[in-house]
């Protein structure tokens, strides 16, 4: 079985054919999504997804790359969704996006108001990090919740990697491991213990090597399985079960992994 560990399936670029988008993922063996909330507009669409499906884990969160739509009074709702729906596995998709300098206070200050709900709550982070790997592991090194997390989409080095296995957090694989020129991340990935990460597909973001310019989807969290078990010399089965524990594990999942 496969789980793809993040994607954004309340998405627009979904509407027309959502349906047909999680049937393919079926087929291909997708036995679990996690879906993240990313703005508090989108958060009630999330949650409709996941009791419309039940193979679909929701989460609920503030997106750094969403500055400009949030506003102060949605962490008190956060806080708010967080008491009232026990079904959310994770807060998040949180973080610090370092591209975007303008927002980055402002980033911080949301992204700490979310890891202190983590606490508060005993979840996990789903977290977004983008040229920030050392900042955000020495602030989740000082905050210690006590179930960790995902960092979302991995792409730094062995030793961010290694910062963030250590304190336990579990990194995400996705479609940047299918290209051929990411020599680092190949690394990583072949060095990375058995229990350190999940596969996922960020869809529709995220679009994996012979796919640019398309949507992705989360069948191809098959794609990047196949990938990481070549990178890694380990049988793709393996790969899937392990990977699939893992998220299981991370977001409490209501089933056993076989
Ligand atoms: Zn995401």
């Amino acid at each position: 079985m496969l789980i793809d560990a993040h994607c954004h399936l309340d998405f627009t670029e979904f509407d027309p054919d959502r349906d047909a988008v999680m049937a393919a993922a079926r087929g291909v063996g997708v036995k679990h999504f996690i879906v993240p909330g990313t703005t508090c507009a989108r958060w009630q669409a999330v949650l409709a997804l996941g009791q419309q499906h039940q193979d679909v884990s929701v989460c609920a969160g503030l997106h750094p790359y969403f500055m400009d739509e949030h506003r102060d009074q949605d962490l008190a709702r956060l806080a708010c969704l967080l008491n009232e729906r026990s079904e959310l596995v994770a807060v998040g998709e949180c973080g610090i996006d370092a591209r975007f300098d303008a927002t980055l206070d402002a980033q911080w200050a949301y992204f700490d108001a979310q890891l202190t709900l983590a606490k508060q709550h005993a979840l996990p982070v789903v977290v977004h990090c983008v040229k920030a790997n050392d900042t955000v592991a020495k602030r989740l090194r000082q905050r210690t919740l006590s179930r960790a997390g995902l960092i979302h989409a991995f792409a730094g080095s062995y030793e961010q990697a290694r910062k963030f296995v250590d304190l336990g957090y579990v990194l995400g694989l996705g479609g940047a491991a299918t290209y051929q020129r990411a020599k680092r991340l190949h690394r990583v990935i072949r060095a990375l213990p058995d229990d350190s990460f999940v596969l996922e597909t960020d869809s529709p973001d995220m679009p994996l090597s012979g796919y640019q310019g398309q949507r992705n989807e989360p069948c191809r969290v098959s794609d990047v399985c196949d990938v990481v078990a070549t990178l890694r010399g380990q049988a793709r089965e393996h790969v899937a079960a392990i990977s699939s524990a893992n998220a299981a594990r991370l977001f409490r999942l209501p089933f056993a992994v076989d």
